[in-house]
């Protein structure tokens, strides 16, 4: 019988200026960035914590503390290809990826399959079997005011 998981992903991340927009491991041209101890990378932290939660292992907090110099501006594909490296030593194959980014703006669409393609690489699974999704807040909450990203997914994994 197979084994099967469902994960779910949050993050958000706030702008600031200075510094570059990375989202989904995609450097997009925006005249602002994400506050983070990292690379800020919004959907690569709620994909890291779908896969964690899915399998069963601590956060992504817990396993990368921004107290840590180590993680400080961290290449948040790194810290992602280790956790897929994780889960899958725990006997776990990504089956499917499902995102939605919230963001007034940059425009995220002509982004989505250079995105979708990375995270293909970073999960070790087809491009068919991921979905990103952009969208605005229509003007409401921190998404809405251009405050911030937020970022929600949910995976699957099989054994
Ligand atoms: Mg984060």
């Amino acid at each position: 019988m197979t084994d099967f998981r469902v994960g779910f992903g949050y993050d958000s991340h706030r702008f600031v200026p200075g510094r570059q927009l990375v989202v989904g491991g995609v450097v997009v041209p925006y005249h602002l960035g994400l506050k983070a101890h990292s690379d800020g990378d919004v959907l690569l932290h709620a994909v890291c914590d779908s896969l964690l939660g899915a399998a069963g292992l601590k956060d992504i907090g817990t396993c990368f503390p921004d107290t840590d110099e180590r993680w400080k501006d961290a290449d948040s594909a790194a810290l992602l290809a280790d956790i897929v490296s994780d889960v899958e030593k725990e006997g776990w194959k990504v089956n499917n990826l499902d995102c939605t980014l919230v963001l007034e703006e940059p425009k995220i669409k002509p982004y989505v399959d250079p995105i979708a393609g990375r995270l293909s690489e970073l999960l070790n699974i087809g491009r068919e079997r991921i979905s990103v999704k952009a969208k605005t807040n229509e003007k409401m909450g921190f998404t809405g005011s251009g405050e911030g990203v937020a970022a929600f997914c949910v995976v699957t994994i099989v054994k």
